[in-house]
């Protein structure tokens, strides 16, 4: 099985802090969006705020709105909260705002539409150090078993899988407990390697099979488990997604929270007490995140906030270990694609299909920024 193993110890907490609401919130829309509210309107959580196709822009604080355009800002009151409508499990879906939690983003009732034969529910954290996925798996799994028995019972799937990490010893129990062969919810413990929380892995690693670009391909649908719980709480609840658990790091500190849409970085850092003056702060996970700053938004897109020491270490010469080319999980070759970047021969090294991972540049011991070439490299092939 390609992947690392990053983590040297990993304590894990299930405990998860609600960071209070801020006084303004900032939701981010794409330009095709159709935005219904106008400025001054007061909104409610959860109030439908517009739609981008079929899929609704929710409202993650109650307040007045004082900005619509590039992004609607939200001057927040007293918390009142509206529940969403919907007849059908698609709807639910749609009007509740649910995008896959896991990285990708894409509107959930996209791959829901289809008839699959198996449904992979992914317990495996996408990042390595976070533990969002955990906590959310130990506290809702009632919850969570109720949406995945309906979901055995009333759509095409003839088995659903459940794919966790073999040393998590408490959700190992949490989860034998609570379901049994009958259910016809198979349990698959999986070694805690980056990336297998990947879609295209996990279906490798789960089913053994592999497809060239939508897991239907081979008859599945994967779901991280978040994106499991927020359809539970649609379905069920009429609850649409405004907010979802992070994890929080710094160099000695490990928190899982519960932020909204639309918050700023330092306001979840200040809650917490953590001083964030002259550290490098990323959001979205080590390997896959990006730089942010205090101000940066967070969206539901984010499973982490990294607040660290900004030591940043110096380059050196390849020594041919191979190690990048040995560890990279989708087959490429990333020491020769920095040697041939300027050549015809580019092309044949397929910087494209890289998934932008980062193991290369974490393995490299000459400490060569790999996957930043191999994404220019894709950016140059792609032109
Ligand atoms: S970042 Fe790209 S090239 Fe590097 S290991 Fe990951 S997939 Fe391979
Ligand atoms: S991992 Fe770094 S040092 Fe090793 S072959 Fe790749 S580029 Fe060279």
């Amino acid at each position: 099985m390609i992947g690392i193993k990053v983590e040297k110890q990993k304590q894990l907490s299930d405990t998860i802090t609600t960071i209070p609401c801020p006084k303004k919130i900032t939701i981010p829309y794409s330009k095709n969006a159709k935005i219904k509210v106008k400025n001054k309107d007061f909104v409610k959580t959860g109030t439908i705020l517009g739609y981008d196709k079929k899929q609704a822009i929710i409202s993650s604080a109650t307040g007045i709105i004082t900005k619509i355009s590039p992004k609607i800002e939200i001057e927040t009151k007293e918390e009142k909260k509206v529940k969403i409508k919907h007849t059908n499990f698609i709807e639910a879906l749609q009007n509740a705002g649910i995008y896959g939690l896991s990285g990708s983003f894409k509107p959930t009732y996209l791959k829901y539409q289809y008839d699959a034969s198996t449904l992979i529910v992914n317990m495996m954290e996408c990042e390595p150090y976070v533990m969002a996925d955990y906590a959310v798996s130990i506290n809702y799994i009632k919850e969570i078993r109720e949406i995945l028995v309906y979901l055995l019972e009333n759509q095409s799937y003839n088995e659903v899988i459940i794919a966790y990490p073999n040393n998590q010893r408490k959700l190992k129990e949490v989860l034998t407990t609570t379901f049994k062969e009958d259910d016809g919810i198979r349990l698959i413990s999986l070694p805690n390697l980056y990336p297998l929380g990947w879609e295209k892995m996990l279906v490798r690693a789960t089913v053994h099979k592999d497809y060239q670009d939508k897991p239907i391909e081979v008859g599945c649908i994967v779901s991280n488990i978040q994106t499991i719980y927020a359809m539970y709480k649609a379905y069920f609840l009429n609850i649409p997604l405004y907010e979802r658990v992070i994890t929080v790091i710094t160099k000695d500190y490990k928190q899982n929270v519960l932020v909204r849409n639309g918050m700023k970085v330092k306001e979840v850092l200040k809650y917490l007490k953590i001083p964030y003056e002259n550290k490098k702060i990323i959001l979205g996970g080590l390997m896959m995140g990006k730089l942010a700053t205090p101000n940066t938004i967070i969206s539901l897109k984010n499973n982490s906030i990294f607040c660290i020491e900004d030591e940043t270490l110096k380059e050196s010469y390849c020594i041919r270990c191979g190690k990048c080319t040995n560890t990279c999980p989708v087959k490429l070759q990333p020491v020769l694609i920095k040697e041939q970047f300027n050549m015809e021969s580019l092309k044949r090294l397929h910087p494209e299909k890289c998934i932008e991972c980062s193991i290369c540049s974490y393995i490299c011991p000459a400490r060569i920024p790999l996957k930043n070439i191999v994404l220019a490299a894709k950016e140059k092939v792609r032109k």
